[in-house]
Order: C-alpha cells, then structure tokens, then sequence
C-alpha cells in the first residue's frame, strides 16, 4: 500500500482560511490574529471546518494525518474519517495551577478515547502547544506522563526568530521590536526567562526523552539538530506555512544528513493555501533545490505517521 501523509496539521481553523497571508508576512501578528479568531468561532463553524478539512485530505489521496486540536473537537471527526494516524489534544498555558488542571482534564479525556472499543488506526495523543506558551512544570510533566504511558506527543518549536530571542532575552530585536506590545495579549510572559535556545530549554526538562514529534525546528543550530537526532525525534517540515509567516527555510538537508526521521505538513489553512501534501512537497523541491535532491523530499510523503515513530 502506498502511503500519503500530511504530519502537521489544525483541521478546526479551516473556517479561517481567510486570515491565510497572500505573501510573507509578520509571524506574531499573524498569531495574535488567529488567537482571537479562534476565541470567536461558534462551535458549529469549527466542526463544517473539520468535516471540509477531511474531505479535502480525502480528495488528495491522504492516508494519514497529524492533526493538533485545541477545542478537542476534531477527535471524534477524525475517529470516524477513515483516515490513519494521530489526532494530538493541545494544552497549553503559562499560569502553573491552571496549566496543569488542563493537562489532567486531557490526560483523562486521552484514556477515554483510548479505551474506546472502535479505537485503533487513528491514535490519540497530546500536544504541549510551545516552549514559550507552555510553564515549564507543564512541559515537564506532559512530557514524562506521555513517556510513561506510551502516548503520542508532539510540540511546536523553534518556529520563528520570536521564539528564539524571547527563550534567551525576553526581548525583541530589530523590526520585531515594534510587535512586543502584542505580547500580553498572547498570554506569553513566562515569569522566569529560560536564558536557552528552544531545542535545549526542551531537553533540559526532559521533554526530548518522549520521543516528541516537533513541528517545524526551522531555528535551529547545528548542536540542536545533534540534540534531535540523539534523542531519535522526529520533526515535521511546513515550507509553505514557514514561508508565509516569515519564518525562514528549514535546514532540511542538515537534518537528513543527521539521520534524523522528517515527515511534512501543510500546517492548518489559516497559514497554508490548501491541505495538499503534494502541493507541499513541490513547493520543498523548489526551495531546497541545490540543497536535497527532489527524489529525497517526494519520499518523505509517503512515511506513514504512526506511534511510536
Ligand atoms: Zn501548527
């Protein structure tokens, strides 16, 4: 059988396919925007969001899929769809109590759906949104339940320059200064700065020893990928979402010459122009040309998404 995966995506933000960048714009109010957004969305909006979300991997020939869910609501859609491989609970947030009162309402709804009789080819996992929007205690101790209990994990990380330089500085720099006032509104100041890059502020809690897929790893250093590749993780490629909002390219073929395992994703329709995995993948072969030859990038699509990686 010939496999079709999209490792990355959001199916409940396909209704907001209109807040979809026409060219490369700014990653953090682009976010801030899609935050707000999703706060308005009436639950019925989500769920034709979903269903037509589905029906459009369906059409492009998608066997498997990775799709991250905040409202939780794409669970039960992607249960019945037919399709294989992970549907990832998110929690997230920087407030410790709260924080981890969330993950124990996902861990708990994570056992349910995994003692479902029908349960099977498309698995349940969690998703700790991102270093800098997850406590550390959150990071901590989803990672080492997931561990424990053999769940799917996935995190986005090292996205864009944001990141990068609010892990070490709690600060912008440069144009990005003029977007720090968006911030508070994100939710995201994390009373403690780790003072790391996003890769060893990850394992330095212990995350790396899940397995966590790790979505995008665009900002990396050649010792993060070393850190990647020693703790047998997995990463996701999103070029056309990383292009979009200015994110940069992923050093593609320095993970490959690692060793380490790479799957893409299309991300979710408020950051790509369609849920095509192939249209994806032809768009990687444009930008890494002279970098991984286009036979290498084809096959990563057809690596089925299935736990443990
Ligand atoms: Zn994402």
């Amino acid at each position: 059988m010939s496999y079709v995966t999209n490792a990355h995506t959001h199916l409940e933000l396909t209704t907001l396919a209109r807040l979809c960048p026409k060219h490369p714009t700014a990653f953090l109010p682009w976010l801030t925007r899609v935050g707000w957004e999703i706060r308005h969305l009436a639950r019925d909006e989500i769920l034709s969001g979903i269903a037509q979300g589905i029906a459009e991997l369906k059409a492009c020939g998608t066997t498997h899929v990775g799709d991250i869910t905040h409202t939780w609501l794409s669970v039960e859609p992607l249960l019945a769809s037919g399709l294989r491989g992970v549907v990832y609970l998110e929690v997230l947030g920087l407030e410790r109590k709260r924080a981890l009162e969330r993950l124990r309402e996902a861990q708990s709804a994570i056992d349910t759906v995994r003692r479902h009789p029908d349960y099977g080819a498309m698995q349940v996992g969690l998703s700790l949104h991102a270093p800098y929007s997850c406590h550390p205690d959150l990071l901590r101790v989803g990672a080492q339940w997931c561990r424990a209990e053999e769940v799917p994990l996935c995190i986005h990380v090292a996205e864009s320059r944001f990141e990068v330089e609010w892990l070490l500085h709690r600060e912008l720099s440069g144009a990005r200064r003029v977007f720090a006032p968006l911030i508070p509104a994100l939710g995201m100041m994390p009373a403690r700065v780790p003072r790391q890059r996003p890769l060893a502020y990850l394992a330095a809690l212990g995350v790396l020893e899940a397995r966590p897929l790790l979505v995008h790893a665009v900002h990396v250093t050649q010792a993060e990928i070393a850190l990647i590749a020693a703790a047998r993780c997995a990463v996701v490629h999103c070029p056309r979402s990383n292009h979009l909002l200015g994110c940069g390219r992923m050093p593609l073929e320095n993970y490959l010459a690692a060793g380490v395992t790479v799957y893409l994703g299309t991300d979710s329709r408020a950051s790509s122009p369609d849920l095509s995995i192939h249209a994806e993948a032809q768009f990687a072969c444009q930008l890494h040309r002279g970098h991984v030859p286009e036979q290498q990038i084809l096959a990563l699509v057809h690596r089925p998404l299935e736990h443990p990686l």
